[in-house]
């Protein structure tokens, strides 16, 4: 836990790093001002009393480095913290040994900056008040050991309190450039789940258009495919008369598909699902389905309740591709659809008498999507699917989904 904590804390401090780093970076000027200022100060005022022309010169030297670190802040914030702040505490201590007469305002002037530069750093209270700490106690052990008793109070007091005014000005700073961060992290990670939506929607309406276009071009085709090919049995047998009457059947198919896929683009336009009548578009489909095959549909349709678009959309296309798969698969002789609601649960079936199938081996085989589909469409319903297949006594599917899914059509 302790150590969690701890590595949370060293997280967060170097995520401010670099940010903040970024911010120091471009407040850099007036900071850089003031070092010249104390650096001009100090120098006249050791040379009024005593002229150090040496020393003058490596304090000139020191304070050139002094502003070359603080320029270059953030490549070496980078590479250690600590690291920074012992050696700017190493020059500005050294830097006022050199000069004995200004060393005071050498250390007052300069100390409480590098403490402010800290709060942008770490921020976190221990580290900025053990920074504090130790510069404060090198600065009264140097005062006391280096000065008269009297003026020592005097400067001991005065960085105390211009170190507290230039923290509670770092502290306010800080604070702020902390808060935009946070609001830019907000907004950066509401950015993310915005993508993230919008990634989601595109996979869906994708998939949606895989599910539409087999239902209406793929389906539409097979079915005529089928058809054509009796056609072509009917004219070798020489049975033109059959042949015409299932052309006859054919372009009313293929119109039907043109329409279905017509449909299909309009809603992926408009989203608008069409305005039937489910009942109705269920024995419209059973009638085309016995004029296309020849094999024969007995209905059983119940439906008391307002059934949604959402229903009929999904209801139609899950009877078309069962009846399409009894078609295309089962050789049955018979199909049996059955609605009806009931308890707020509408339940569709579609039986036939055909050979069956094992419908665990054929879930999911590639290159076969009808399964696929209707699996998918009935999630969307929140409904159930069950499907019982008898070897050469035929298939059972059967939807149940509750009649809430969806706008009232
Ligand atoms: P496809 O029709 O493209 O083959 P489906 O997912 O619709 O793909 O069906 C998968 C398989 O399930 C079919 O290839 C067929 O073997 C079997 N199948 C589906 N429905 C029936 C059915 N009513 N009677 C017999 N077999 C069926
Ligand atoms: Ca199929």
């Amino acid at each position: 836990m302790g150590n969690e904590s701890k590595e949370q804390d060293q997280d967060v401090d170097l995520k401010i790093n670099d940010r903040e780093s970024d911010r120091i970076s471009t407040s850099r000027v007036p900071i850089i001002i003031w070092i010249i200022l104390i650096h001009s100060e100090g120098l006249i005022f050791q040379n009024i009393y005593t002229l150090l022309p040496l020393q003058s010169i490596l304090f000139s030297l020191a304070m050139i480095l002094h502003v070359l670190l603080y320029w270059h802040v953030r490549k070496v914030l980078h590479y250690c913290s600590w690291f920074y702040f012992i050696i700017q505490g190493g020059i500005i201590f050294s830097s006022a040994f050199l000069l004995p007469e200004s060393f005071p305002i050498v250390l007052t002037g300069l100390i409480p900056v590098l403490i402010g530069q800290s709060i942008g750093v770490y921020y976190y209270a221990k580290k900025v008040v053990l920074l504090f700490f130790s510069f404060y106690l090198l600065f009264c052990s140097y005062i006391i050991w280096s000065h008269d008793s009297k003026n020592s109070v005097l400067f001991i007091a005065l960085l105390i309190l211009i170190a507290i005014i230039v923290a509670a000005y770092a502290n306010l700073f800080y604070s702020q450039v902390n808060a935009r961060i946070r609001t830019q992290n907000f907004l950066n990670e509401l950015e993310l789940a915005h993508q993230k939506v919008e990634e989601l929607t595109l996979a869906n309406e994708r998939q949606r258009m895989a599910r539409d276009l087999h239902d209406t071009l793929a389906q539409g085709l097979a079915g005529l495919i089928m058809q054509l090919e009796a056609i072509d049995a009917h004219l070798t047998q020489g049975s033109s008369q059959r042949a015409h009457e299932i052309v006859q059947q054919s372009m009313s198919q293929a119109r039907k598909a043109l329409a279905d896929s017509r449909r299909a683009i309009d809603n992926l336009r408009s989203k608008s699902a069409s305005e039937v009548d489910f009942a109705d578009a269920v024995r419209e489909e059973a009638q085309r389905f016995t004029m296309a095959t020849g094999i024969r549909t007995a209905l059983d349709i119940k439906i008391k309740s307002s059934v949604s678009r959402l229903l009929i959309e999904h209801g139609l296309h899950i009877i078309s591709e069962c009846l399409t798969n009894v078609a295309k698969h089962s050789h049955a002789k018979n199909v049996w659809i059955n609605i009806l609601d009931s308890q707020g649960i509408i339940s569709i079936e579609v039986r036939d008498d055909g050979k069956g199938f094992n419908p665990d081996i054929i879930a999911r085989q590639a290159g076969h999507y009808g399964l696929i589909g209707i699996h998918e469409r009935v999630r969307l319903l929140d409904g159930t699917i069950q499907i019982n297949s008898t070897a050469q006594e035929g298939t059972a599917i059967k939807v149940e989904a509750p009649l809430t899914k969806g706008d009232i059509a």
